[in-house]
């Protein structure tokens, strides 16, 4: 092999940029050629190509986006679209690519493979949401990022007495949402793997300021519902007023965490290494603080779901 690409793709994450200033200096460092494709997949489909240097990567390890840029590209759910994307790689003489993004994005790597493309992914979303391993980058830089607000939030919570509802981004998982929480402190968590019981919050709620609570917060994962329609229910079934606070995309900026930047780091550098050894539809991850690879496939198989003793944890300590 002598030439690979990479791109990043879907929602963007801190540590994106590690991940591809790792890929591009390992491969250099292997003695491969190495190009960045901008804008994700719709980038690859307009040939939006350029082969990258030691240089190219400078200064961007510190840095939250992408400097690749990320897209969201309907054109690549297509079969046409993506033997475009084909096309165009064969026309700069690629032979491999390493996919940095989500879900979707590894979707895409995967149909791609089917086409006899190796591609690798590396997974990079915030909402800790890709199965098979056990942390994605961005996602420690944003739960420090909410951590962050929820302490703000928990001094004006408690100067007034009043009760916050927090919604945290995640799409449909509770990763965050449940590790926000419990590093937070929040008296309750509400997230999508797992049904709320509406009296039990009323009830949480009510002791608490029976016993001299002087504050109470709540964490709203934004799949469950929004914490408008959250502090609506709570009005409307139980007269609890509350204040709201939706983070938004705040969670998807910022410098990413020493945590973030070594885990792209070493995913970045094994997806070169995965790709010199001639494997092709793989994707890689961590278990048990091991950076592991795994098949591509494997990701679409079954979910891990939540870690359901941290779930309970967090409902222990915070009675
Ligand atoms: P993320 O990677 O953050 O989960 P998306 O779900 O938006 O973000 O996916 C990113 C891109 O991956 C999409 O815009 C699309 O181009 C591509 N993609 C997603 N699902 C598929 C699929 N089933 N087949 C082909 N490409 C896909």
């Amino acid at each position: 092999m002598k030439k690979i690409a990479v791109l990043t793709s879907g929602g963007d994450a801190p540590g994106m940029n590690a991940a591809v200033r790792a890929v591009v200096r390992k491969a250099i460092y292997e003695g491969l050629e190495v190009a960045g494709v901008f804008n994700g997949y719709q980038g690859l489909i307009e040939g939006k190509i350029e082969l990258l240097q030691l240089g190219s990567v400078g200064d961007i390890i510190q840095r939250g986006g992408t400097i690749l840029r990320s897209a969201r590209s309907a054109e690549f759910r297509t079969l046409e679209g993506r033997e475009k994307a084909l096309k165009q790689l064969k026309l700069n003489g690629i032979e491999a690519l390493v996919v940095i993004g989500g879900d979707g994005s590894f979707r895409g790597a995967l149909e791609l493979t089917a086409l006899g493309l190796p591609c690798v992914g590396v997974p990079a979303t915030i909402d800790n949401d890709i199965n098979g391993t056990e942390l994605t980058i961005g996602f420690d830089t944003a739960l420090n990022t909410v951590i962050d607000a929820i302490d703000k939030i928990r001094d004006t919570a408690t100067s007034h007495e009043r009760t916050f509802i927090v919604e945290v981004m995640g799409r449909d998982a509770g990763d965050l949402a449940l590790w926000a929480g419990l590093a937070g402190g929040a008296e309750t968590i509400l997230v999508p793997e797992e049904k709320y019981e509406l009296p039990n919050i009323i009830e949480r709620l009510k002791s608490g300021t029976g016993r001299g609570k002087k504050h109470s917060i709540i964490i709203v994962a934004e799949g469950v519902m929004s914490a408008a329609e959250l502090a609506e229910i709570l009005k409307r079934e139980a007269g609890i007023e509350t204040r709201i606070s939706v983070l938004g995309h705040i969670q998807r900026g910022g410098s990413p965490s020493a945590r973030d930047r070594v885990i792209a780091s070493q995913y970045g550098a094994k997806a070169v290494e995965v790709l010199i050894e001639g494997r092709g539809s793989i994707a890689i991850g961590m278990r048990n603080h091991v950076v592991v690879e795994y098949e591509l496939a494997d990701v679409f198989e079954q979910s891990d779901g939540l870690d359901m003793d941290m779930y309970k944890l967090s409902k222990e300590l915070s009675i």
